[in-house]
């Protein structure tokens, strides 16, 4: 692969740690298996390059959001591995890449059943039963007329019955234990099937929370899946902007749209190139850290669109060509950078941009 241009920030993925993060996430998880949720492109770091890791990790389960994510994993990752698809599709969409749909409301029940039935072959499903979170999933009505006739199944060939936690990142939140009854109660009055309970923070709550099937997505990819609590995963991405210019301005000068910032003394500010078009979100303006050589430099003044601020005053080491991290570095991580913008690391990751040159480490 070649090497970045000129200006173009890097972000750097570390495969091995990602890995790394799954292999912690699949001990826990055993006897049960654990999938590898890589839907919003691997969380903005990679789908195909993060899904071909943990397949060759032994991962066998992947889950994305949409139709058009799991095609392309599919072509990519070859027949072998299941590829479940969250938001479901309508039967025979897939063509012959053999996604399994889930399965959000009695008609979708009603209609890969019905086509299961026509072609005389039971088609492989996953059935989502809505336990709190009133998004997607059978609703409770749905899930009675679902327990007082079974045959609404024939023709369907459930690989599992999932449900998905609202509060997971919050252990003391009383919904946890609610849906975890809730869920028991519903699977139990069903045909026996494999289920598929936590996501990431789930994972974390306890034995009561265990299932056939985990679906870690945030963990993975170095989020910390328990909030307020130190972070067991390993960090698994940096992105690094060169500096573009350095230039020493008098006391009393204001740098960036609407002069946000003004030099408290002479000072020497980096302009590196990363901005709010490539995810490094504005509401950082004046309050992120970068990372440079292993020490902190401060963010002032606004975040613009392509360009981002710095004061090296005290750092004579930082010239044009080097890189300050801006996300995944010492202070700076995507936990902490959401933290001061106001959001989560997940929104971070997610609306990571398209301009960068991606270098995966593949260990
Ligand atoms: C996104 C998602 C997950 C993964 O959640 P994390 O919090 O990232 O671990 C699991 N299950 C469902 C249904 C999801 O939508």
């Amino acid at each position: 692969m070649s090497g970045p241009l000129t200006g173009q920030p890097v972000l750097t993925i570390d495969l091995p740690a990602i890995v790394a993060n799954w292999r912690d996430l699949a001990a826990r998880g055993a006897p049960g298996a654990v999938a590898g949720v890589v839907k919003a492109d691997g969380y903005g770091l990679g789908a195909v390059e993060v899904a071909r890791a943990l397949r060759a990790a032994g991962c066998r389960h992947f889950f994305v959001a949409c139709l058009t994510e799991g095609l392309a994993l599919r072509a990519a990752l070859g027949p072998a591995p299941m590829i479940a698809v969250l938001e479901g599709f309508a039967p025979q969409e897939d063509g012959d890449a053999a996604l399994v749909p889930v399965l959000n409301a009695l008609a979708d029940v009603a209609v890969h059943a019905a086509a299961g039935r026509a072609a005389g072959v039971a088609r492989r499903a996953i059935l989502h039963l809505d336990t709190g979170m009133a998004r997607l999933g059978l609703d409770g009505p749905e899930q009675v007329r679902l327990a007082d006739d079974h045959a609404l199944l024939a023709g369907l060939d459930l690989l599992y019955v999932m449900t998905h936690l609202a509060c997971a990142d919050e252990p003391d939140h009383p919904l946890n234990a609610d849906q975890a009854a809730r869920f028991a109660a519903a699977c139990a009055a069903l045909p026996s099937m494999r289920r598929s309970f936590a996501n990431s923070s789930g994972m974390f709550l306890g034995p009561g929370f265990a299932s056939d099937l985990a679906r870690p997505g945030c963990a993975l990819y170095g989020i910390n899946p328990m909030p307020g609590a130190p972070n067991p995963m390993r960090q698994v991405m940096r992105l690094a902007a060169p500096v573009l210019q350095v230039r020493e301005i008098p006391a009393g000068a204001s740098v960036g749209y609407g002069a946000s910032w003004v030099a408290p003394r002479p000072s020497r500010i980096a302009t590196v190139a990363v901005g709010y078009a490539d995810g490094y979100l504005r509401s950082l303006s004046g309050r992120a850290v970068g990372e440079c050589r292993g020490r902190p430099v401060p963010l002032v003044a606004r975040v613009s669109m392509d360009l981002t601020t710095f004061d090296v005053t005290d750092r004579p080491d930082i010239a044009v060509g080097d890189r300050i991290t801006v996300l995944g570095g010492a202070g700076c991580t995507p936990d902490q950078a959401a933290a001061l913008a106001g959001t989560i690391g997940y929104e971070l990751l997610t609306g990571l941009g398209a301009r960068y040159h991606r270098d995966y480490i593949r260990g």
